[in-house]
């Protein structure tokens, strides 16, 4: 996992914010995130063996990292230090689960290419390479080279601020995006009246043999080449922070297809994940190990047909 390290504020607020409103906050989480080191932290959780990059800046904020990758049974190995400052987050989520983040990327962004060829060994024997993008796109280009060479399947989460570089998609195998992150890719392929198949089919003939798109509580659907569209509806829950839903719906879709379940069940993995974080505030604590997931599946609905 090439993992962001985020310092990341969660406020509950009545209603978000509008310009020139100071809030009283109900309620308020501090904690070790950012959607990379949320994928390491999930992944681990769910049992996969996990490695990777985390890059933190020099000022306190830094101090957060190590604590919180030996309480998540990651290796302290995946810290790299900057002379920056270290990546930050605000976030606000309003009673009915509504959210808005302000995410300062800092340190995170300084992950580059040469830092990336000192994990070549890593990154050539993963069963699936992750990365999102908070880390900077010269190491996540690197990865994904150093990846697709050795044959291993790779998986992004794009910007929800930029477009993906070219050279990127073509070495993604798996695309996660949410709604907000696939009107931003329509708009620079030039297709924002296109239905979601059309987009998809368009994001493939750039690189990915599947794209995934979430929609929230609207569920998922996946776009596999070759194959027809399979829409994943979320599991009804009674969402408190939808934050960090996505990060944990890709690491269970990740971790179900790199132990090689079908698309299907790996849809459905990553559906309980999204819904088990949004059950929760905050990301860190809220993600759930195998054993929740497991018992969240066997008391939903079974798999239709
Ligand atoms: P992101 O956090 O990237 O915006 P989404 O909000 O689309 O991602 O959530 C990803 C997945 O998590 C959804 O497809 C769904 O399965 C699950 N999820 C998200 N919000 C809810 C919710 N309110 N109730 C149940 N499941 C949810």
């Amino acid at each position: 996992v090439l993992a962001s390290f985020i310092a990341a504020s969660a406020m509950r607020v009545g209603r978000l914010p509008e310009p020139g409103q100071s809030l009283e906050a109900s309620a308020y989480t501090f904690e070790a995130g950012g959607k990379g080191l949320n994928l390491a932290v999930a992944a681990r959780r769910l049992g996969a063996a996990v490695d990777g990059l985390i890059a933190v800046g020099s000022d306190p904020l830094a101090a957060l990292a190590e604590p919180a990758l030996r309480r998540a049974g990651l290796p302290p190995g995946m810290l790299r230090r900057f002379e920056a400052q270290t990546g930050a987050g605000i976030g606000f989520t309003q009673d009915d689960g509504e959210n808005c983040l302000a995410v300062f990327l800092g340190a995170n962004r300084l992950l580059d290419a040469a830092s990336i060829r000192g994990a070549a060994e890593g990154l050539a024997a993963a069963d699936l390479v992750l990365a999102q993008f908070e880390v900077g796109d010269a190491a996540i280009a690197e990865a994904f080279r150093l990846a697709r060479a050795a044959g291993r399947p790779t998986l992004l989460n794009p910007s929800p601020f930029r477009p993906i570089e070219a050279g990127i998609l073509r070495d993604t195998a798996i695309l996660v995006v949410n709604a907000s992150e696939a009107r931003l890719l329509a708009a620079a392929l030039d297709r924002s009246g296109a239905d979601e198949a059309a987009l998809a089919a368009a994001l493939r003939a750039r690189g990915p043999d599947l794209v995934v798109i979430t929609r929230g509580a609207g569920g998922a659907t996946a776009y596999p080449a070759g194959s027809a569209p399979r829409h994943q509806a979320a599991f009804p829950v009674a969402a408190v922070d939808t934050l960090g839903a996505g990060d944990a719906f890709a690491a269970g879709l990740a971790v179900s297809l790199s132990e090689g379940r079908g698309l299907a069940e790996a849809m459905r993995w990553g559906a309980a994940c999204g819904a088990l974080v949004a059950m929760r505030l905050g990301v860190f604590d809220a993600l759930p190990d195998r054993a929740a997931v497991e018992a969240f599946l066997a008391a939903a609905a079974p798999l239709a047909p």
